[in-house]
């Protein structure tokens, strides 16, 4: 596994960051590393294709909360709730709906009104219905691994790069670049 700590190598910043993750634990430490960073309500979009570690990544966080059961995927139940010591997080797959509207008739929308941390993976399938994400993360293949691209999108995800930009944990395995050097 690579760990790289080089300055030159860091691409961070309150915005946008982007890493090169070179193995499965390497997208579960990126998800535990986000743990310390996260506010109530805040909504987390997960983009990429199936099996490009968005279910992964999610398992990797609720591992770093102290979550020590088996993190299902929520493909056929569309959300999985957890309640961590006061802390509640929704994990939703959205790939199976076949329209924006059953969203909305399966009473999705009320989970995005309280405190609760919504992690979504194919948020796109709940079209206009589904609230803005406060952060996104894109994940795509990238030769054997993946490459994360970490985005804020208001300034509650802007508060969370920041943390995690300025947290003294290092993402192990990770490799963080800018994109030219890393295409
Ligand atoms: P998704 O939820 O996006 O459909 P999953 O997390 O269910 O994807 O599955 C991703 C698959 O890719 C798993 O088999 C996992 O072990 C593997 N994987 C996750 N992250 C990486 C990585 N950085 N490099 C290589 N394989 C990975
Ligand atoms: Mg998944």
């Amino acid at each position: 596994m690579h760990v790289s700590d080089e300055p030159s190598q860091f691409s961070r910043d309150d915005n946008a960051s982007t890493l090169f993750l070179p193995d499965e634990a390497a997208t579960l430490a990126i998800g535990g590393s986000l743990a310390p960073c996260l506010a109530p309500g805040m909504i987390i979009w997960l983009e990429g294709d199936l099996g490009a570690g968005k279910t992964t990544l999610v398992r990797g966080l609720l591992r770093a909360l102290g979550y020590e059961n088996k993190v299902k995927s929520p493909t056929y139940t569309l959300v999985e709730l957890y309640v961590i010591s006061q802390l509640h997080l929704y994990h939703f797959d959205f790939y199976r709906l076949n329209e924006p509207e059953e969203y909305l008739e399966a009473g999705l929308d009320e989970y995005f009104q309280g405190t609760a941390i919504c992690l979504v993976e194919w948020p796109d399938k709940a079209g206009v219905y589904l609230p803005a994400a406060d952060l996104r993360l894109d994940l795509s293949l990238e030769r054997e691994g993946r490459l994360a691209k970490l985005s804020a999108l208001s300034e509650k995800g802007r508060q969370c790069l920041t943390t995690w930009n300025s947290s003294a944990v290092r993402t192990p395995g990770a490799i963080f670049s800018n994109s030219q050097s890393q295409r």
